[in-house]
């Protein structure tokens, strides 16, 4: 899969290659990052890439012919590139898009904004997509494009140790993940769980998941409305319930 990144500050995209899995990506070329200067689009001499905004007011905008050079030099290279403008008006980028992209393992071109934003005519001329990261304000797209580019990364096959470590990820089941542990066994006066040590693996896979349902139910519980529950989960669930009401029950009773 190909990335191709315009910005008015290549130089932070270095931070994705200091070490980790985009850097092991980028080396066994499961994936490629390019960045481009939009800056060398500019044609005067002080290489200018913003203006003031039409109507007035605070800030300065993108200006569109740089940035629309930019893109239609990126497209040259890869015809077949979807462009993707970062905006926080843009579509919320979430686990399922992520796996979209990866699946698709085609060419994204990210388009990184600063200042105010982009001219709008850049939007409804070049832009195929607008993909935000969240609902608050970024100082630049870059940010934003290096989350797409690391969490779309990590679902390429290949690209993980261990292939089911995403498989297991939050958001793939449509569940967060079980807590984890690791040595030492006992810390700072808590245990790990007695099941996790047993050795046997069905009931490690069963606690796993019921963890993981706990941990939806108390942290995310607008998640479980999507999750496929297996009648295992449903009888898990059935149980949790009753447990939860004869407390109830007690508690009314001593009260
Ligand atoms: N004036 C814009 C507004 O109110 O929507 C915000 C511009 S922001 C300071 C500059 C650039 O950062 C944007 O053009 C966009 O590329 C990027 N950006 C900011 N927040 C973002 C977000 N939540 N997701 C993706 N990109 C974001």
């Amino acid at each position: 899969m190909h990335f191709s990144v315009l910005t008015l500050f290549p130089e932070m995209f270095s931070a994705l290659q200091v070490g980790g899995i985009v850097k092991r990506s980028v080396e066994s070329r499961l994936i490629s990052i390019e960045t481009i200067d939009i800056r060398d689009f500019a044609t005067d001499r002080h290489r200018t890439v913003d203006d003031r905004p039409y109507g007035g007011g605070c800030g300065m905008v993108m200006k569109p012919e740089p940035l629309a050079k930019a893109i239609r030099h990126a497209k040259g290279k890869y015809p077949g590139g979807r462009t993707v403008l970062l905006s926080p008006r843009g579509r919320l980028f979430d686990h399922g898009l992520a796996r979209g992209l990866a699946a698709g393992r085609s060419e994204l071109i990210l388009i990184c904004g600063r200042y105010e934003g982009i001219d709008e005519r850049i939007c409804e001329q070049l832009i195929d997509e607008e993909l935000s990261v969240g609902d608050y304000v970024l100082t630049g797209g870059e940010l934003a494009a290096m989350v797409i580019i690391d969490a779309v990364t990590r679902l390429i096959p290949g690209t993980l140790g261990n292939e089911c470590s995403a498989q297991e990820d939050s958001f793939s089941t449509g569940l967060l993940e079980h807590p984890q542990y690791t040595r030492p066994k006992s810390f700072g006066g808590a245990e790990v769980p007695e099941i996790l040590l047993s050795g046997n693996h069905d009931l490690i896979r069963k606690w796993r998941r019921q963890a993981s349902i706990i941990q939806t139910l108390l942290k995310r519980c607008d998640l479980l409305e999507d999750v496929l529950f297996t009648s295992e989960d449903l009888e898990f669930l059935e149980k949790l319930r009753q447990n939860i009401e004869t407390i109830t029950e007690k508690r009314s009773a001593m009260s």
